[in-house]
């Protein structure tokens, strides 16, 4: 039995037998192209066919993976991708090779940005690049993995291609070591609800094709020829938490959520686009907690019309109706993450860059675009809005005049995130100034712990459990007081134990993936408010994570 850690990724547990996908190999053309022109040509020919071809594939598929392919196709189509290839084809380098190594040239560009929406782009650009190359290398397609028994699917990564045609009765659960948990594996494994363990090094070098694996994303470990005892474990758990989701998810979708002695609790989702939504509402979703806009900007060369970010409000809110609030985050984009239609400005420490609402001081027409399509679809039902990397009153100020100037009725709650620990400590200057607060302890944990979120050698650092991050939350609802309502939409919110422990320090909605609702839900109608206030009084007083995570696991228990 051997035991390797990577991150976990999409919760549960599962355990069956090894399919270790390699993608087949193929031979890139090497050597002096004789016709410049006409390699560039045939690349412009097979670019416009990879598109086409994640067209075809985009109509066919669903949720995330759908705006995955449909990103894709947009990078395949970039005249900028195309041109970075052009010189190497002008010096008479094969087309396949050139178009691979501007594409590897691309995506070392996206993931030094230190954004993760750009970060995570890049490995669309590696494939789509592939899949070009392979068109000019006259060699076959890539092969998705193709489960035909149920088994746990091993991979270096797996392309948003590999994953669309998964089938989650088959594939039981996932390893990869490459991803992290912001990676497409991730997300997509998130929405097909597969356990996944991401980031595990030496996987491929560990893993047989054949041997039995044992995934526990809780913990995020993967068990290599696990001894029976954790075999019976494994499949117990899993067998349980597949019972008990179905069931929670059937309960799920009656009523609002309340605590056992009636103090109503807001349970919302986190979307980028209606086919998620469409998803979370399935699962209980009350109301849209987070709506991530980023993804309308990049890959794009230039930026979204009002017309076109109206159609997508209007989606949402038609999916919503009339009673469930559209809670619209502004764009979070950055000078430095190279959205296509802004000058590029690296910058040393993109996250503590020009990000989010320091970006649209720079830019305020487009701000203003998207106010006034917020303001344009605010009458289809109830609709908040907020600025995300605040941390500055005078900035909050500044945004909520501009929200004025754009034609938001006052009937549209308007907000701040609090992700920099400043807007935390500055909580009682801030409430007045708005209708809401939602904090997002993904950034939060980020910036208190100093501790890059996306590095997989840093998780242990970055623990929305440490003390001190409930300490900020507790000092965020000490300065709302009743002027204003606090949320939580970052991941933490999608825990059950530390959603009540948020409870607990006077939180009333928490946002979170939609999979993640039924259990939040579940554990919120089981316990009282005031056993919550108990836990999180003395989760702040706790000197470490650990205690902390011990104290809120001890809520959950109690209930069962
Ligand atoms: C957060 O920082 O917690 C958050 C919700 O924002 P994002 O993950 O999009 O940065
Ligand atoms: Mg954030």
């Amino acid at each position: 039995m051997r035991t390797l850690r990577g991150v976990a990724a999409s919760p549960g547990t599962a355990i069956g037998t090894a399919y270790v996908y390699r993608p087949d190999v193929y031979d890139v053309p090497t050597g002096e192209a004789t016709d410049p022109d006409k390699g560039i040509a045939q690349l412009a020919a097979a670019l416009d066919a990879v598109a086409a071809d994640l067209d075809d594939a985009a109509a066919s598929a669903t949720g995330a993976a759908r705006d995955i392919l449909d990103a894709q196709a947009a990078i395949a189509r970039d005249p900028a991708l195309r041109a970075a290839a052009e010189p190497a084809i002008r010096h008479r380098a094969q087309p396949a090779r050139a178009i691979l190594d501007a594409g590897e040239r691309f995506a070392r560009e996206l993931e030094a940005t230190g954004n993760d929406y750009l970060a995570a782009r890049a490995p669309d650009v590696r494939h789509l690049c592939d899949l070009a190359a392979r068109a000019l290398a006259g060699a076959p397609p890539r092969t998705p993995p193709h489960a035909i028994a149920p088994c746990i699917l091993i991979a270096d990564d797996l392309t948003p291609a590999d994953t669309i045609g998964l089938d989650p009765t088959l594939v039981r659960g996932i390893a990869t070591s490459g991803g992290t948990r912001t990676s497409h594996t991730s997300v997509i494994a998130r929405g097909l609800g597969i356990p996944a363990v991401v980031g595990v090094r030496g996987l491929l070098d560990s893993v047989e094709h054949g041997a039995t694996v044992g995934i526990d994303s809780r913990i995020g470990q993967i068990v290599i020829d696990p001894s029976t005892e954790i075999v019976e474990q494994l499949t117990a758990s899993g067998e349980a938490e597949r019972v008990r989701h179905e069931r929670l998810r059937a309960a799920s979708g009656a009523g609002p959520t309340t605590t056992a002695d009636g103090c109503r609790i807001e349970v919302a989702a986190n979307v980028r686009g209606v086919e998620e939504l469409r998803a979370a509402l399935a699962e209980g979703a009350e109301a849209v907690g987070l709506l991530r806009t980023e993804l309308l900007y990049i890959d794009r060369d230039r930026p979204p019309t009002q017309a076109e970010q109206e159609a997508l409000l209007r989606g949402l809110h038609e999916l919503l109706g009339r009673d469930r609030r559209l809670l619209v985050r502004t764009f979070d984009i950055g000078a430095d993450k190279q959205v296509p239609f802004l000058p590029a400005r690296p910058e040393r420490n993109p996250e503590l860059g020009v990000r989010g609402i320091r970006l649209a001081r720079v830019h305020p027409d487009l701000l203003d675009t998207q106010l006034r399509a917020v303001a344009g679809t605010s009458s289809l039902g109830p609709t908040a809005v907020m600025a995300p990397m605040v941390a500055t009153l005078e900035e909050v100020r500044w945004f909520v005049s501009r929200c004025r100037d754009a034609g938001i009725p006052s009937t549209v709650e308007l907000g701040v995130m609090v992700e920099v620990p400043a807007m935390a400590l500055m909580a009682a200057e801030l409430a007045p100034l708005v209708d809401f607060v939602s904090i997002g302890t993904n950034d939060l944990t980020q910036y208190l712990c100093a501790a890059d979120r996306r590095h997989a050698g840093l998780s242990a650092l970055h623990d929305a459990f440490n003390p001190a991050v409930l300490r900020a939350i507790d000092l965020v609802c000490r300065g709302a007081g009743d002027t204003c309502w606090v949320g939580v939409c970052g991941e933490a919110a999608s825990d059950p134990a530390w959603a009540l422990l948020a409870i607990g320090l006077g939180v009333s909605e928490l946002s979170m993936q939609g999979v993640a609702i039924p259990e939040v839900r579940a554990a919120i109608r089981a316990i009282t408010r005031e056993h919550c206030r108990d836990a999180a009084r003395d989760a702040v007083l706790a000197s470490d994570a650990d205690t902390v995570r011990a104290i809120a696991q001890r809520l959950i228990k109690e209930q069962q």
